[in-house]
């Protein structure tokens, strides 16, 4: 064996119900004294019950716009703790200011999306989003607990889930991957596998966190392989629900990478007790793209960031291919016949 791993530092609290406990112990460990709170309206109230909050964001907004992250690292001065409580939105909203004022994030996520366990931060700005990665945006801690999920609508915490199953799918070939991540990754697919089955009870959504938590910290350590990469354009450049166009592109990448990527798929297909759309169909996920008016256009966009690491070469005519059938709904086994 001859790989290179990294592993990022944090302290991750896992516990239902512990969240307000978890964060007040927290907010007295790291000597805090003026907590700058980043949560839309509501959310957070119970889990903030125990800690005095300076100041307070709820100017939420996806793909963090740069006017948002402006506006909220005004509100940082004189704050020496940024606690984030919400979404991937709301943990990239914070990442935001982490970047420019170096101040540590305690990360408290309602969603199943991962950002509180990755080092990537991202910013909008006419459209154009940008992201990159530093250890400044990092969460020094996690707070996980699942009754916090229990809100999300069950549509979208499937969506959501799915976002995460992804993570760990596209580390299995994603351009840093290695049998750390890997491993994460497949013990991901089989927590998320069975959470998601059981989505209606908080059991269930608590399975369904820890296999978030394990997806984030490989994709984090992986990279962005195809599936992210072709999401990522997508999302920039259509401005598409993040988790719901997750959900419905990994189908199809995975079956067109799987022909390839044999042990990859194999390992997939073993975590999840059998194959993805069964799984969706159990679920009630679906795989259907919408939102993207021009095919041949998305593809061309897409092309130049196709990870040379792709376990088989991406032409455009495969990604005209690929998202035409997702488009289509079409079942992705037959797709690429
Ligand atoms: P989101 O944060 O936008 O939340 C989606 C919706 O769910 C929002 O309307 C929000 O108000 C609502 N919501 C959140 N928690 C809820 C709860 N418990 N109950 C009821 N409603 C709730 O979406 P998301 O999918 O969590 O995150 C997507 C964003 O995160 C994207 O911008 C994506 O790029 C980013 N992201 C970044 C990384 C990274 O590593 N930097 C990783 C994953 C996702």
């Amino acid at each position: 064996m001859s790989w290179q791993h990294v592993t990022l530092g944090q302290r991750v609290l896992f516990g239902t119900g512990e969240a307000a406990a978890h964060l007040a112990a927290e907010v007295e460990r790291l000597g805090a004294q003026r907590v700058l709170l980043i949560a839309e309206e509501g959310i957070a109230d119970e889990v903030t019950s125990k800690v005095d909050v300076a100041a307070r964001v709820t100017d939420v907004a996806p793909h963090v716009p740069l006017a948002n992250a402006q506006r909220a690292r005004e509100q940082a001065a004189g704050a020496d703790l940024l606690v984030s409580v919400g979404g991937g939105s709301t943990t990239g909203l914070a990442k935001a200011v982490a970047l420019t004022t170096g101040l540590p994030i305690v990360a408290v996520p309602t969603t199943y999306a991962g950002s509180e366990a990755t080092n990537v931060w991202g910013l909008t700005e006419a459209s154009r989003k940008t992201t990159g990665s530093d250890d400044r945006v990092l969460p020094v801690t996690v707070i996980y607990d699942a009754a916090l999920t229990a809100s999300l609508p069950d549509d979208l915490a499937i969506a959501s889930g799915c976002n995460a199953l992804a993570h760990c799918v596209d580390s299995m070939w994603a351009p840093r991957a290695d049998p750390i991540n890997q491993a994460l990754a497949t013990a991901g697919i089989r927590a998320l596998s069975s959470g998601l089955r059981a989505i209606g009870s908080l059991a269930g959504r608590e399975q369904t966190l820890y296999g978030a938590y394990l997806s984030a910290v490989a994709f984090a350590s992986a990279g962005s392989g195809l599936h992210h990469k072709i999401c990522h354009v997508l999302g920039g450049a259509y401005d598409l629900p993040h988790a719901q166009t997750h959900t419905a592109i990994l189908p199809y990448v995975l079956a067109f990478n799987a022909p390839a990527a044999p042990d990859a798929a194999g390992r997939v297909a073993s975590a999840l007790g059998g194959d993805l759309i069964s799984l969706y169909d159990e679920i009630g996920a679906s795989h259907v793209l919408r939102g993207v008016p021009d095919v041949s256009a998305a593809a061309d966009l897409i092309l130049p960031s196709v990870p040379v690491s792709n376990p088989r070469p991406v032409t455009k005519e495969d990604l005209v291919t690929l998202l035409a059938a997702a488009t289509a709904g079409l079942n992705p086994s037959g797709a690429f016949a």
